[in-house]
């Protein structure tokens, strides 16, 4: 006979979010169980890369900017009482635009109203701070010198710890799909353990489309997403933080950060890639990707038109229609909550998100409702970044 484990919530995912939820329970003091088909940060989750930028602008979407400011002030704090302050690493955040971009407009804004530290620079500006880019087509920038970026994997590995330590058993645990209507009392892992609770939450990012196809297959669409790690020019610091923040270019859709612990530029397209399976999709790039990435260096950032690929990473986006979290209960089980949908700007806002779940589930707190499932449309059209 399997083992049956017992807790009040059970929570399935050890991602950013997961992680985030099971110790934002347990500050609550509930018994929590955090289960995870291959351990917390792994590398096929889209948390288990190395870095991630935490920043404040979103454009008109408040709710995001306010979160965000949460969010860094608990990743500090988790920091700071874990000693790990190097998880943070504030090299300020650069975004750059052609003239008149009403998202940087709007930011602008937004950030003014939430009294958060910002400079906005002119194309003069602009070219005195950065030589090394170039800013061809670039009218416009927005600085943000408290944000930055986020070491994600090892932030992952420090919340779940800190989770441990308040009494969160972490255990590894492939959870078969739960069907029916009303409540359920257990799930079952692949193994044929039972877990019973009183309260289950499946934050499973990209495997939410997979494992609950019925309603989220065609609501959660995950995407192949590459990332490239360019050398630096021996003994050339004009590619590190302070001289260079991390960046956002408008212009190209990509972004990517200084030098940090000495792992070369790193770069990325923002724009949605093919649809993936994240068991199985190839963690290789491909040639025409190195290609592409190659011809925008070479644009935007000249010194290292020639340098090397020291690295790569093939991750996965799970985006939702329009950029919008999915946080809600599931359709038909009163107690299983969704908590998904991070779609390329999730990972900074992993400590909102355990705050808002932990909410929903123990106070039963009004929902933003476009976070709900009913909001999520099933032809993609995104509006968040
Ligand atoms: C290339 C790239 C760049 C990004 N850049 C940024 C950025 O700069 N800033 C930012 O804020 N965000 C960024 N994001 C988005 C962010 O990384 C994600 O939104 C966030 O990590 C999602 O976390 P998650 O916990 O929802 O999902 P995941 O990290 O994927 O975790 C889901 C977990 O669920 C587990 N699981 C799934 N199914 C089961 C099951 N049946 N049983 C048990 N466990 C299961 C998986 O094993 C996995 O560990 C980026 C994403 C990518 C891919």
């Amino acid at each position: 006979m399997m083992a049956t484990k017992t807790c009040d919530v059970a929570v399935v995912g050890a991602g950013v979010f997961g992680a985030w939820i099971a110790l934002h329970l347990a500050k609550r003091e509930q018994r929590v169980l955090l289960l995870d088909a291959y351990g917390p940060g792994h590398s096929r989750s889209s948390s288990g890369d190395e870095s991630r930028i935490i920043r404040m602008g979103y454009g008109a979407d408040e709710i995001y900017t306010q979160w965000s400011q949460r969010s860094l002030l608990q990743w500090k704090e988790l920091f700071a009482a874990s000693g790990n302050q190097e998880l943070f690493q504030k090299t300020g955040v650069l975004w750059l635009a052609e003239s008149g971009n009403p998202q940087l407009r709007a930011t602008a804004d937004v950030l003014g109203r939430n009294q958060v530290e910002f400079e906005q620079l002119d194309r003069a500006a602009l070219g005195h701070r950065y030589p090394q880019i170039n800013l061809e087509g670039i009218a416009t920038g927005i600085y943000e010198p408290e944000s930055g970026v986020l070491m994600a994997r090892r932030a992952v590995a420090a919340t779940a710890a800190e989770a441990v330590r308040l009494g969160v058993e972490a255990k590894l645990a492939a959870i078969a799909e739960p069907h029916g209507s009303g409540t359920i009392e257990y799930v079952t892992s692949s193994a044929g353990e039972k877990f019973v609770a009183k309260e289950f939450v499946f934050a499973c990012g990209a495997w939410l489309a997979k494992l609950f196809p019925a309603f989220l297959e065609d609501r959660i669409f995950p995407t192949r997403q590459t990332v490239f790690y360019f050398g630096i020019p021996a003994g050339d610091d004009r590619f590190s933080s302070p001289a260079l923040p991390t960046w956002l270019i408008k212009n190209d859709e990509c972004y990517g950060m200084p030098d940090l612990e000495s792992r070369g530029l790193k770069i990325a397209m923002d724009q949605h890639g093919e649809r993936i399976d994240p068991d199985t999709q190839s963690r290789v790039v491909t040639s025409t990707e190195v290609e592409e990435i190659r011809r925008l260096v070479a644009y935007r950032f000249p010194a290292l038109a020639h340098a090397p690929i020291v690295e790569t990473r093939v991750c996965q986006y799970e985006n939702t229609w329009n950029g919008d979290f999915l946080i809600d209960r599931h359709p038909t089980l009163s107690n299983v909550w969704l908590a998904g949908g991070g779609s390329g700007h999730g990972f900074k806002h992993g400590p909102a998100v355990g705050e808002y779940v932990t909410r929903q589930i123990l106070d039963d707190a009004e929902p933003e409702p476009r976070l709900l499932l009913a909001s999520k449309e099933t032809l993609q059209h995104r509006t968040v970044y």
